[in-house]
């Protein structure tokens, strides 16, 4: 079994197999055994963990997590991956469960339910880029019972996750995953880690998953449609916005009164609110539905 963590053997692993690397699948592997050490360190994992790792590659921040958790499982679409992590890289881990799959249609509930009796799992990943939103939001929204999810994601997208009002990067994505979790970036990574180099630069995040959102709320889904439909069109303003957003049927006339609630403008846009008044508008919303 091959020691993984620097080019050579990356390489090496490659090469014995013939791999040729998917586009399509966001394949850019870690070869740097210090970052994916301090990745693992981030995620804070240790013998009691039950982890789950999105994409596995060719096993190399796998065989780090198999060293650090009592339970690891991989979930990896590519199937030309698989008998390289089973014959060869994983092969001689008890602790690994390796499946051959999309993360998108996998049932997560289900292995927390098998590995680690429903108790909160940690997620750890180098994602692909290309799908890294609608797994975070996947994993978020399917209430998977979730400790921490510790993800390499492109470092424009960690800063979205963790910024506030007022700045060009605050989005609907901020404001879910600081509704669900504690945003910390931890590290950037250049792209000289990786074969192939990605061409955008990349940041480890951390999510410490809350177990009680830090805003109540009576109806989360229509806080997060109205939330989105008020960064639709971010130019507009937040009335203008929601009152032209297509199935949410809220007047222009009550949208103006929960402002004037609030104490806001009533020329405000979406991109000033904070999450906390995103709850609060919506309760008003609600609470004008049913007078
Ligand atoms: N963890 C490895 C590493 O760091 O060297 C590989 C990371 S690479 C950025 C992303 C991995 O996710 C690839 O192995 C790719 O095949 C896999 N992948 C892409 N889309 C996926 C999906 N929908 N479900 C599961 N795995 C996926």
């Amino acid at each position: 079994m091959a020691t993984l963590g620097n080019p050579t053997n990356t390489i090496e692993v490659l090469q014995k197999y013939n791999f040729n690397f998917q586009k399509k699948y966001g394949q850019n592997f870690l070869v740097d055994a210090n970052i994916i050490q301090k990745i693992v360190d981030a995620a804070g994992v240790g013998r009691e963990d039950c982890v789950l790792e999105i994409g596995p590659g060719i096993g190399t921040m796998t065989q780090f997590l198999c060293e650090h958790a009592r339970e690891v499982v991989a979930v990896e679409i590519d199937k030309k991956l698989i008998p390289i992590l089973k014959q060869d890289t994983l092969s001689s881990y008890q602790n690994i469960t390796i499946i051959n799959e999309d993360i998108l249609k996998v049932d997560i509930n289900a292995i927390a339910q098998e590995k680690n009796g429903g108790k909160p799992i940690k997620v750890v990943a180098n994602l692909p880029y290309y799908i890294t939103t609608p797994i975070i939001m996947g994993l978020f929204e399917s209430h998977v019972p979730l400790d921490s999810i510790t993800v390499m994601v492109q470092k424009e997208v960690a800063a979205r996750m963790q910024v506030g009002p007022g700045t060009k990067d605050y989005g609907a994505l901020s404001l879910a995953v600081q509704y669900y979790a504690k945003p910390e970036v931890m590290m950037t990574v250049p792209a000289g880690c990786f074969i192939p180099r990605p061409n955008v630069d990349s940041a480890v995040i951390r999510l410490t998953c809350y177990d009680n959102p830090p805003v109540e709320v009576m109806d989360e889904k229509l806080m997060f449609d109205i939330i989105r439909a008020s960064f639709n069109q971010r130019r507009k303003t937040l009335v203008n916005g929601l009152c032209n957003a297509a199935g949410l049927n809220i007047r222009k006339e009550e949208i103006g009164a929960a402002l004037e609630g609030m104490g806001l403008s009533p020329t405000i846009r979406g991109e000033a609110l904070t999450l906390g008044e995103f709850a609060k508008l919506t309760d008003l919303l609600i609470g004008g539905r049913q007078r």
